[in-house]
């Protein structure tokens, strides 16, 4: 069961009031995709999990006071931060990208709020954004704001730290990166690497061998970790 609540919060950046809707709780049920999308409710519930400032058009996981969270842990730094966020939602660029008519409006808040969360330098944050609006695109079957997404992620998934993604389960996302936007070519390099790197792993081998299958076919389609664990 899937619990919702709206709650009015104050903007950290403007100090504008906004009505969100905040997410209870979830259940996700079943396996999840290749690229780690959760199964069950969770898989529906994206859209509560970006806000975006009805004044200022600040976007994030939260716009309330709860996004500090997501700075640097020294205070001083994390005024710093804000203020390089004003200039950044101020910008022209920022506006665009939240404003893109050719995209779903929530692929445009995620990726407004992945483009902030890199420019502070929080990578894994700006990585999963990028990964929930390539999700919110695929939803609403917007080819071109799929693979803009996904090759913002596969950018960004190089950055992100160790303790957040694990080497073996990076290789395998940008495996599934790869494939998802055509890149078949630099898929199949990776998966040459990945066999030697990670023979030692049943899983993780099983897994390479079967999107070794999906990309020989020019597969690009969505599929879940459990139809690669069956072959
Ligand atoms: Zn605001």
């Amino acid at each position: 069961m899937t619990t919702l609540y709206p709650q009015v919060v104050s903007c950290v950046i403007c100090g504008a009031e906004n009505e969100c809707t905040f997410l209870g709780s979830t259940n996700s049920f079943g396996s999840p995709d290749l690229d780690y999308r959760p199964a069950g409710m969770a898989r529906y519930t994206l859209i509560y999990e970006v806000q975006t400032c009805v004044n200022c058009g600040f976007s994030a996981p939260a716009i309330s006071d709860d996004f500090k969270e997501y700075l640097t842990k020294i205070k001083t730094g994390q005024k710093e931060q804000l203020n390089k966020i004003k200039e950044i939602i101020a910008s022209k660029e920022y506006k665009e990208l939240l404003n893109n008519e050719f995209f779903p409006d929530f692929s445009n808040s995620f990726l407004a709020s992945s483009c902030i969360l890199e420019k502070i330098g929080n990578y894994n944050s700006a990585f999963f954004m990028a990964m929930k609006s390539a999700w919110i695109a695929d939803d609403n079957d917007n080819i071109n704001a799929a693979q803009y997404s996904r090759n913002k992620a596969l950018k960004l998934l190089d950055r992100t730290t160790d303790d957040f993604i694990d080497n073996s389960t990076r290789l395998l996302l940008k495996i599934e990166l790869l494939r998802r936007t055509a890149r078949f070519e630099e898929a199949e390099k990776l998966i040459n690497q990945a066999l030697i790197e990670l023979q030692s792993d049943e899983n993780a081998t099983q897994l390479i061998t079967y999107q070794n299958r999906l990309i020989y076919k020019k597969d690009t389609a969505v599929h879940k970790i459990d139809e690669g664990m069956m072959v």
